[in-house]
């Protein structure tokens, strides 16, 4: 084991503070990284307020890990030291079930997440990137391309891979009209891959003033979605919906705006269920709500070097460690723009 710090929280009602932990040492399989910079997802804040339950404490978040190499295992051959890498919310699975072997491994029943999940190698809990150093399994390592800002990359890891995959698919290509749910730092990843897909993009938001940021990033239309008026203007016209907002609501709304066979997937996951949707408007047009988690690694490498190819990163706010308790109130009020990222180098 070697020493590490970070920030952590010890209860679901208490601010994150400095954290002092240990690490597992490289075993020949594993890659150490010197995290230079973490996102800060919602996520982080369902699981410090124990809102999906059975949260472990002291807890170290962050999954939107970017950092360089500084030692490799004996096994290890595919990084070296000093390569710019990545590490997203996935950490082990167990290598060999279907899910595993179709290069899905976040939907394994042995998927170990970053953060608030399980170690093997020290039968303890594990610890994630709000930190100055991990250590992780080769297969779970991303490559991260220099030609991009770092910081800017480290939402990719999920926010980018959340919405990316469920894009790939649902096939959404050429000409689909593509509604994105929600602002936010998985919302805005959205808008960005639907637009660089060639789909006419559609953002439903609670905050009209993001409609100006909405088209920037590649929305062709803005609907404020309290706006009933607006929304009826959409019925039954789109081919694929991606709802990303973290608290319950209506989904009727949504699904009616879907074509038939039209599909609206949730990536979003509230605290408390939404309230249940009208059968009515599924079976009159064959319509579908869906789920989609994360992305495997194979697809994860894939997005990673497709927005290397179209310098695609995240709209990001630099924060410093200690402003990390502030920044969860802000992304609450959905005032962030549009993901905040710590700059490891304020952890001293
Ligand atoms: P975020 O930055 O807070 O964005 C969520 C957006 O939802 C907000 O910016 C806001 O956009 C909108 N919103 C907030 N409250 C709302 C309400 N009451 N009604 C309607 N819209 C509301 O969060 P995020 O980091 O993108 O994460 C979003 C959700 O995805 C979280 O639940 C997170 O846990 C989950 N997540 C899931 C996966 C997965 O694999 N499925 C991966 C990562 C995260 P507007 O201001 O534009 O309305
Ligand atoms: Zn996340």
């Amino acid at each position: 084991m070697y020493k590490a710090i970070g920030y952590a929280a010890h209860t679901a009602t208490t601010p994150l503070v400095p954290f002092n932990f240990e690490r597992r040492e490289l075993t020949p399989n594993d890659v150490q990284i010197e995290i230079l910079y973490c996102g800060v997802c919602h996520s982080d804040i369902h699981q410090v307020r124990n809102e999906w339950g059975g949260s472990t404490f002291p807890m170290v978040p962050g999954h939107e890990i970017v950092g360089k190499v500084t030692g490799i295992g004996s096994a290890v051959s595919a990084f070296k030291i000093g390569d710019s890498v990545g590490v997203g919310c996935l950490v082990d699975a167990c290598g060999d079930c279907p899910d595993c072997r179709d290069d899905l491994e976040q939907y394994c029943n042995g998927a170990v997440f970053t953060y608030n999940s399980y170690d093997r190698h020290t039968g303890g809990s594990n610890y994630g990137g709000y930190s100055n150093s991990i250590v992780v399994a080769q297969h779970f390592v991303l490559k991260v391309s220099d030609r991009l800002e770092l910081a800017a990359v480290a939402p990719l890891l999920c926010a980018g891979i959340t919405t990316y995959s469920p894009l790939m698919h649902w096939q959404v290509g050429n000409g689909d009209k593509v509604g994105v749910v929600g602002l936010g730092g998985l919302g805005h990843m959205a808008v960005k891959f639907a637009h660089a897909l060639g789909a006419h993009v559609v953002l439903f938001t609670t905050t009209p003033g993001k409609a100006d940021d909405a088209k920037r990033l590649g929305a062709d239309e803005v609907v404020i979605s309290k706006d009933p008026d607006a929304m009826a203007q959409h019925l039954a016209s789109f081919d694929f919906i991606l709802n990303t907002v973290a608290a319950p609501h209506n989904l009727d709304a949504y699904t009616a705006l879907l074509k038939r066979d039209g599909t609206l997937c949730l990536v979003g996951v509230p605290e408390h269920p939404h309230p249940s949707p009208a059968v009515g408007n599924l079976i009159f047009k064959r319509r579908s709500i869906a789920g989609s988690l994360i992305g495997g690694l194979k697809e994860t490498q894939d997005m990673l070097d497709f927005c290397a190819e179209h310098n695609i990163t995240s709209d990001i706010e630099i924060i410093a460690i200690q402003q990390i308790n502030e920044a969860y109130e802000r992304v609450l009020r959905s005032d962030v723009k549009y993901r905040f990222v710590i700059d490891m180098a304020s952890l001293v």
